[in-house]
């Protein structure tokens, strides 16, 4: 049966479509996102460090933001990395097309560089956080503070180390005073990260707090509720070069800044990370982890 649109939903999408029909594209598929299941279990030594609910950002939220329900339309124009088989070179080539990017009013904002990603660029697990903070604006890679630490400390509670994950940020620039990134600077940024996902091709995905969580899924609801599922993913506007590479499964967690600011809720997390480990079929290491 065909949907039957509201005005503003109409009005929105036909804004849209002019949008990218003046960029000269007029493909258009359609994109679903299907939850699934759940998963829990006893935390892990190097989860263990320094509060808080981490429901919703107390600053205005990416998608908490929206008024207008978002049109959910894919769209794929071609990339320069298109093709490319070594995912190293395909990287660069986004990196290079990023440039000393001024797309968004951060790079006039204070940020003193971007920070693009790091790790294996054939992980089959991706860590995306919301933006980069001092410490990682600083030296040009995603979380390496102390919301970095304990995010590397998670990654070895999984029995991975932090070279064998992939891990980057929705913007890709500080915003000032580490507010929470706007809309249009997540719009704005995140079609290099889907590009980037395509690149890499993971098996899973894991999305760090709120911001990550709703950009990715284009879903506003509580923490609570967008935690412990699975979701299926597929970066939007980008394409793998694999046909067999259809998308990856999203699971949501907290972020680490919150686990730092509310260790109690890391027994919550732990159980997410156990469903990623049961999906990837990783093992804890028997030792606890330093
Ligand atoms: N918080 C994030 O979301 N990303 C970082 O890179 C660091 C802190």
């Amino acid at each position: 049966m065909p949907q039957v649109l509201d005005a503003e939903l109409k009005r929105a999408l036909a804004a849209r479509i002019r949008y990218y029909n003046e960029l000269g594209i007029y493909d258009f598929y359609r994109r679903e996102t299907v939850p699934s299941l759940t998963a829990a279990q006893d935390l892990p030594e190097s989860f263990i460090q320094p509060e808080q609910r981490e429901e919703m950002p107390s600053t205005r939220s990416v998608v908490a933001a929206r008024t207008t329900p978002e049109p959910n339309l894919e769209v794929i124009a071609n990339k320069p990395e298109y093709g490319m088989k070594d995912p190293i070179e395909a990287l660069r080539i986004i990196r290079e097309d990023l440039g000393d990017c001024t797309r968004c009013v951060l790079h006039q904002q204070g940020r003193k560089q971007i920070v693009f990603g790091v790790g294996n660029p054939k992980a089959d697990l991706v860590f995306i956080g919301e933006a980069p903070g001092a410490d990682e604006d600083q030296q040009g890679e995603p979380f390496v503070g102390r919301a970095g630490q304990l995010l590397t400390n998670m990654i070895k509670a999984m029995g991975l180390e932090r070279e064998q994950v992939y891990i980057a940020n929705i913007i890709k620039c500080r915003p000032p005073n580490n507010r929470t990134p706007e809309r249009d600077e997540c719009e704005t940024c995140s079609p290099f990260l889907m590009r980037q996902i395509a690149t890499i091709k993971p098996k899973v995905i894991v999305a760090l707090g709120a911001v990550a969580a709703k950009t990715l899924l284009a879903i506003n609801d509580s923490m609570s509720n967008l935690r412990g599922r699975w979701y299926e993913f597929r970066p939007t506007g980008a394409r793998s070069n694999d046909p067999k590479w259809t998308g990856a499964k999203l699971a949501v967690t907290y972020h680490p800044a919150f686990l730092l600011r509310d260790p109690r809720q890391k027994k919550e997390a732990w159980k997410d990370l156990q469903m990623v480990m049961k999906e990837l079929g990783l093992k804890a290491p028997a030792k606890p982890v330093e």
